[in-house]
């Protein structure tokens, strides 16, 4: 046997990557089976280019819980360590590896989210273990050899008689850590980080119903004796999950049981998914998902997977997938993606950088192929996704440039558009008098109900733009589309949307109509302004309107962003427009007695409130109760 002295600089090491990993400690594990999965991998690929000339067989990695002893142990089957291989690799590369790291990330710590998914490698066995054994065997012709250390800097080698290839780790679980020897604290962990790695994980076994008679014809009352129990291994791992596999093998069934492998709790199919596939200037591969979004909490709970080599990493990609994406779901795996700096360094890679902008495109590429290939399809799950594509217009600017291609704009009647379509479509009955194409939209349906309609029977197509950060995107288009501007059906009175050279005469001579509204505002509260119009006498007579400029300044500065600043704040403001040619207007004016015109004006104010849903409490209530009067 031989004993020695681990030459670190720190005296005791271990301490340090306790205190230094707290909330990470769970890692250990993922880190010790990625170890056993690389050295499984490593022999494989010696085999195969010649260099071992041993059998590779169906190696697994096996992880058991001793309680009694409080020990766990790692098993695997690859290509193992010759005592020499130990000194070299464990003593003087792995403890000059965590030394390095320690050195190096201790003060960056803190800023970093990222920074605890970095793996100590094997001296992460420290962070649960007071003492830790390794008993390996080389796949070459040498003895093995058991090694132990118990986190002082000073550790044993001797030889050991284990003959099977493969290395054993064994962890004397710490007092402080005992919760590791319960089975449903390993389970859950095996689950979050290693539920697609490579190489199969056992652990345990469990039982396993297998039919019996095979092929033969049953009689519906033995249905139940068909099957049989048996005690298999429990594999805990997906070991070829679809990412890793070619596009052309999976079929729009795979991509969908892949999805509820990745999120069980999620019962709804995605929308449609997108693999990733790239091997260079970098290596990823992924796929992502598009989910209904609807009012769903699971949204928040499943997010992007980050793997590396099917190690999971986190699920915080952030500064990896562009953000309007964060919303999608399904996992990406790049091994380029470096682990070991901060947030703010990440977004500061240029590889980082590279593969966001892939990402982007690749987004773009598949919406614009699902757009062409199936447009009914794509118009039917327009709700569902354009509250992603409109954020990704609005934040990536080459999203926004691939987007003309396949962003919809639906009317109230469901009919969709892309931008240019709009434009051919409107383009005869919707330009105005300075040539400019006026887009009308409302944005609920409901609310703006008399305003849809009054604007479809003058033949406007009214869209229906109903996303919180709509006015954003519009304020974008209009500054992109100089011939083209946005109008709300509720901003003017309906002539006055799309202005044309047409004038309607006034049956009001100029002086009637200084009186009209010398009457009109005696009644009507300061906060509207009023505005007489000379419009069909068939039209409404008194209409309440929010001009769209201030509106949408005002909804900018709410939703963040944009906007005029401190406009969130203003009140609303509305116009109120009277239209001269209506009956309403002449009544009023002509009216001697002043209750009774005070009576008119204010049951028609309420009536324009009404229709723009303003008219609410005890306003509404005292509006009932006098129209019952009218009525009784
Ligand atoms: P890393 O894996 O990043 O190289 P580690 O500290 O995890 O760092 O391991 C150091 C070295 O020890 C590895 O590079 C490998 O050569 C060896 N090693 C660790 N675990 C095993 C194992 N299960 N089988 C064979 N070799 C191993």
């Amino acid at each position: 046997m031989t004993t020695g002295k681990i030459n670190v600089s720190v005296e005791n090491i271990f301490p340090l990557i306790k205190k230094f990993l707290y909330s990470d400690h769970e890692i250990f594990l993922r880190e010790l089976i990625s170890n056993g999965t690389d050295a499984t991998l490593k022999l494989k690929h010696l085999i195969s280019i010649g260099e071992a000339k041993v059998e590779f067989g169906n190696p697994i990695i096996e992880i058991k819980i001793d309680k009694e002893g409080k020990k766990i142990h790692i098993i695997d089957q690859g290509l193992g360590m010759t005592a020499d291989e130990v000194e070299k690799y464990i003593n003087q590369v792995a403890f000059s590896g965590a030394e390095e790291f320690l050195d190096k990330y201790k003060d960056s710590a803190k800023d970093s989210g990222i920074i605890g998914h970095f793996g100590l490698g094997f001296y992460s066995a420290f962070m649960v273990a007071e003492k830790v054994e390794i008993i390996t065997k080389s796949y070459k012709d040498e003895p093995a050899a058991h090694w132990t250390c118990d986190g002082s800097p000073e550790f044993t080698l001797e030889p050991a008689d284990k003959t099977s290839r493969g290395t054993e780790i064994i962890l004397h679980i710490a007092e402080d850590s005992l919760e590791f020897l319960e089975d449903s604290k390993i389970s859950g962990l095996l689950n979050k980080y290693n539920k697609f790695m490579p190489i199969p994980i056992k652990f345990g076994t469990k039982k396993e119903k297998i039919e019996q008679k095979k092929g033969e014809e049953v009689a519906p009352e033995d249905v139940d004796n068909i099957f049989t129990e048996v005690e298999v291994d429990n594999i805990i791992n997906n070991p070829n999950p679809a990412w890793t596999k070619q596009p052309t093998e999976l079929s729009d069934e795979d991509y969908k049981s892949f999805y509820r492998e990745l999120y069980p709790m999620q019962f709804e199919d995605p929308l449609f998914h997108i693999h990733l596939n790239v091997d260079y200037p970098f290596n990823l591969t992924g796929i992502l998902y598009f989910p209904k979004l609807g009012s769903d909490m699971q949204i928040q709970k499943d997010k992007i997977q980050l793997y590396q080599n099917q190690v999971y990493v986190t699920d915080n990609v952030e500064g990896i997938v562009p953000e309007f994406l964060t919303m999608l779901k399904g996992v990406i795996d790049s091994p380029d993606i470096p682990l070991n700096v901060s947030r703010s360094g990440l977004q500061a890679d240029g590889a980082v950088k590279k593969i966001s902008n892939y990402i982007t495109r690749k987004v773009a590429d598949k919406l614009k192929a699902l757009f062409n290939e199936n447009r009914a399809d794509f118009e039917a799950k327009w709700n569902d996704i354009k509250i992603v594509l409109e954020y990704g217009m609005l934040s990536e600017d080459k999203f926004y440039e691939k987007a003309g291609a396949f962003v919809l704009y639906p009317t109230v009647d469901d009919t969709y558009f892309t931008l240019e379509e709009l434009k051919e479509k409107l383009k005869d009955n919707q330009t105005d008098k300075d040539g400019k194409l006026v887009v009308l939209y409302a944005g609920n349906k409901d609310a703006q109900h008399s305003y849809i309609e009054t604007a479809k029977e003058k033949g406007y197509e009214v869209l229906l733009l109903d996303s919180p950060i709509i006015s954003h995107l519009i304020q974008k288009i209009e500054g992109d589309n100089k011939d083209v501007t946005f109008v709300r059906v509720d901003s003017d009175h309906v002539d006055n949307l799309i202005k044309k050279d047409e004038n309607t005469i006034s049956k009001l001579s100029d002086e009637e109509k200084e009186i009209l509204k010398t009457s009109l505002e005696a009644y009507i509260p300061k906060a509207y302004s009023v505005q007489l119009e000379a419009m069909d006498s068939q039209a409404a007579p008194f209409i309440i309107t929010q001009p769209e400029f201030m509106r949408r300044m005002k909804e900018m500065s709410q939703s963040g962003g944009g906007g005029m600043f401190g406009m969130g704040n203003m009140p609303e403001m509305y116009n109120l427009v009277v239209n001269t040619n209506s009956d309403l207007a002449t009544n009023i004016l002509n009216t001697e007695d002043k209750t009774h015109q005070e009576h008119l004006v204010k049951q028609a104010l309420d009536l324009a409130k009404l229709s723009q849903n303003l008219l609410k409490g005890e306003a509404l209530t005292a509006f009932v109760k006098r129209s019952f009067e009218m009525i009784k």
